[in-house]
């Protein structure tokens, strides 16, 4: 599907190469849309400023947040599912999903995210809401803009500003949030208790927030998001697009309430569409980079609409296959099912089922073994060869457990765990719940038992439940 790429309406400047941005200011609307927004912006920040709080049983000596980054203990804590830094895959998986959702999303919707649940909307919508607060709507802002500096516009400005700091403060310190336990947390920052590093992340993530929606704003969505780049490759004529009929608007022109619509279009040309666009662009120009789909010019036509008692629908959120049908005056449908929803569906559940099995199958006990390489190998007094390595063990269960570890594939090899066994065929190793277990561990083998300067040598580590967990490594020896 083809969208225009031409700057919007705000932004256009001449023959210049480079045109500076005015600031948008999108009246009020009202209707359906704006209420879809204001829902979403509810859900979207009450998420945010909320999860942190929730909690999760997960028994004695766990954290029990059920949203947690613990950075300091090297896990992901999500509801049920704990990760281990082994197992990033799980983050991997789910980034796959998000990514794929949002392409089926695009796909049945349109950029329905951008416009509705992209924080750099949610952010931007409430940033607006606080200046028409304070300012006023449209013209009352454009008015301020326009004024030179006097004490009015130098209280509201403040007010303005410092509404939006306030506002991205808390949402840096729900990022925050979620790297610890958030009631404690919390505490902390408003009492100036946290560590430095917490405040810097603050700062970081409330700047951006300030920055963004106060003054980057659509600019952010037309110049900096890479999605708006290739969202028009997850179209096709039966995804949602906003988009004007032109068959039935044109050919537009001023009208007064009650006149004839008869021969002409039923645009009457109010540009209420245009002022209402939070990225400034007049939609009756074709579909545009620059439209994130919020159906804003929706509301604000049909409200036009209305008032001329003509039927809504001339912006609509529509596909272009039923635009065209309609022009032709034949009846539009509406089509779900088609290969790349079918296929976007299907990577959906594919991973899904990839990620359930993996977590339902998910182990118990993992096991890093590094050799030691100064020295490679030591030459005892009887002759035989030591080799050393560092062996961890990752008990991945909320209770304490003594593995079992014994040497294969090295005959007559015996092991001597610094601080516990010495010259055993099998030696146990105690490692604390949830924790990590690191241990030295020396194994001798007589030098006629070896097959040159590297032997293979298999570390088989027996869990209580029988399972086991068998690592490959090398035992070093003299050239033969
Ligand atoms: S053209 Fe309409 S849908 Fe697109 S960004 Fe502007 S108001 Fe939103
Ligand atoms: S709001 Fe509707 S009637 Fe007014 S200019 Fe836009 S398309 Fe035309």
């Amino acid at each position: 599907m083809a969208i225009a790429t031409r700057p919007p309406t705000g932004l256009q400047g001449g023959d210049e190469a480079y045109a500076e941005s005015k600031t948008i200011h999108p009246r009020k609307v009202k209707g359906q849309f704006r209420a879809y927004k204001w829902w979403a912006m509810g859900l979207t920040l009450a998420f945010w400023h909320l999860a942190p709080f929730m909690r999760w049983d997960r028994g004695p000596g766990a954290p029990s947040q059920a949203i947690l980054a613990d950075l300091s203990g090297g896990r992901g804590y999500f509801f049920f599912i704990e990760i281990w830094p082994q197992e990033v895959y799980y983050i991997t998986g789910l980034l796959a999903i998000s990514a794929i959702a949002l392409f089926l999303m695009s796909a049945l919707a349109g950029r329905v995210w951008c416009g509705f649940l992209c924080w750099q909307t949610v952010y931007t919508d409430l940033f607006v809401l606080v200046e028409r607060l304070v300012v006023g709507d449209r013209n009352a802002r454009i008015h301020l803009e326009r004024r030179p500096w006097n004490a009015d516009k130098l209280v509201k400005r403040g007010i303005v500003h410092a509404a939006w700091l306030v506002i991205a403060a808390a949402c840096g310190i729900a990022f925050t949030l979620f790297f610890g336990n958030a009631p404690d947390m919390l505490v902390d920052i408003l009492l100036g208790r946290e560590d430095v590093a917490v405040y810097g992340a603050i700062a970081v993530v409330g700047g951006c927030c300030y920055l963004l929606a106060g003054f980057g704003r659509e600019q952010v969505c037309i110049y900096m998001c890479p999605y708006s780049r290739f969202q028009a490759a997850m179209f096709d004529e039966h995804s949602l697009i906003v988009s004007y009929e032109g068959w039935r608007g044109e050919t537009r022109g001023g009208a007064r309430r009650g006149q004839s619509f008869e021969g002409r279009g039923h645009c009457v040309d109010c540009k209420m569409c245009v002022v209402s666009c939070p990225t400034g662009i007049d939609i009756r120009d074709g579909s545009q980079l620059a439209c994130i789909g919020c159906g804003l010019c929706i509301d604000a036509c049909n409200t036009m609409m209305d008032r001329y008692k003509l039927p809504r629908g001339l912006i609509s959120y529509d596909s272009s296959f039923n635009l065209e049908a309609r022009a032709k005056g034949e009846p539009a449908k509406y089509k779900l099912v088609r290969s790349r929803t079918v296929i976007y569906t299907a990577m959906i559940v594919v991973t899904c089922a990839v990620m359930a099995y993996a977590l339902a199958f998910r182990k118990s006990t993992e096991v890093n073994i590094l050799h030691e390489r100064s020295p490679l190998y030591v030459q005892l007094s009887d002759g035989s060869i030591r080799n050393g390595y560092v062996y961890k063990v990752l008990n991945m269960v909320r209770e304490e457990r003594t593995f079992r570890l014994q040497v294969a594939a090295l005959d007559d090899a015996r092991l001597s765990v610094v601080g516990g066994d010495s010259n055993v065929a099998t030696t146990e190793l105690k490692v604390a719940p949830d924790g990590v277990g690191t241990f030295t561990l020396f194994v001798t083998a007589p030098e006629a038992k070896l097959h040159g300067k590297r032997t293979p040598v298999f570390f088989v580590l027996t869990a209580p439940d029988g399972r086991q967990t068998r690592s490959e490594s090398l035992f070093a020896g003299p050239d033969k």
